[in-house]
């Protein structure tokens, strides 16, 4: 009988424990994007990711319009309330479109990282949130990290890049890679020189880009050791067929509705 108990009490603790880390499973999914797997959200142009790692939940960029993120997010029973802090990867409308909207279901003085100065309107718009600007690579929680904040020389457009940790390998999430998507991930492989990154995520901005000049971008961030690529957002229709064929079973969707576990 207390053999019988042991077994029964290791069972229960094999189970308890395997049930815990299914729980905890870090991952994102793609809630706003113009790019749409099969699913019943709303599609619309602009891109938002919801992150969960070790337990907690972190929102990279808002959408266009704040209704659709609040209504995708409903539809996949993701609580707003639950995010602990918000990324805006820069200061276009289909990226931080949705976070006047959403600063009223997020807990009050959530902290938002952006990568500069806000005009007066939106930054009034949020009062009750904590709004950041970091320039440098930042921490900003266990093995979440924003890039230094790079520049396109032609439009002068701002941005940084969310970089998740994962053991020795790491994930880059861009929201539309405005400086230039081999330019961002040559700086986070400079960064990490000791991880592999595993994958590269988000808008690539290749719409306008000559097929030649996207496969050698495409190569380039093979030759950089990146595992996986997933082009979506304003990477363009054209540019993902290339990188689809260019990476084969390396392609990961991750189009509206997707999710990521890692
Ligand atoms: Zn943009
Ligand atoms: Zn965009």
């Amino acid at each position: 009988m207390k053999k019988l108990l042991t077994v029964l009490t290791l069972f229960v603790l094999i189970f308890v424990v395997n049930l815990n880390s299914f729980c905890q499973d870090d991952l994102f999914i793609i809630v706003y994007n113009n790019m749409a797997s099969e699913t019943e959200l709303e599609s619309d142009w602009g891109f938002a990711a919801w992150i969960e790692l070790d337990g907690k939940v972190y929102l990279f960029d808002t959408g266009t319009k704040g209704e659709v993120l609040i209504s995708n997010l409903k539809k996949l029973n993701l609580d707003p309330a639950l995010i602990e802090k918000v990324i805006i990867s820069h200061n276009h409308f289909d990226h931080i479109g949705g976070l006047p909207a959403m600063a009223a279901e997020l807990k009050p003085n959530t902290v938002v990282y952006l990568p500069e100065k806000l005009n007066d309107q939106v930054a009034g718009q949020i009062k009750s949130l904590d709004l950041k600007v970091e320039t440098g690579f930042t921490k900003i929680a266990d093995k979440l990290w924003i890039t230094e904040v790079m520049e396109n020389p032609a439009n002068r457009i701002k941005e940084h890049t969310l970089v998740i940790e994962n053991g020795d390998k790491y994930i880059i999430m861009t929201g539309c890679a405005h400086p230039g998507i081999v330019s961002i991930c040559e700086s986070i492989v400079n960064h990490f020189p000791e991880k592999i990154p595993e994958l590269v995520t988000g808008g690539f901005h290749l719409v306008s880009t000559g097929d030649q000049e996207v496969e050698k971008i495409s190569e380039r961030l093979k030759e950089l050791g990146i595992q996986k690529a997933g082009a979506s957002h304003c990477t363009g229709d054209k540019a993902v067929e290339i990188f689809k064929k260019d990476w084969g079973e390396n392609y990961i969707q991750l189009f509206l509705g997707d999710k990521y576990i890692f």
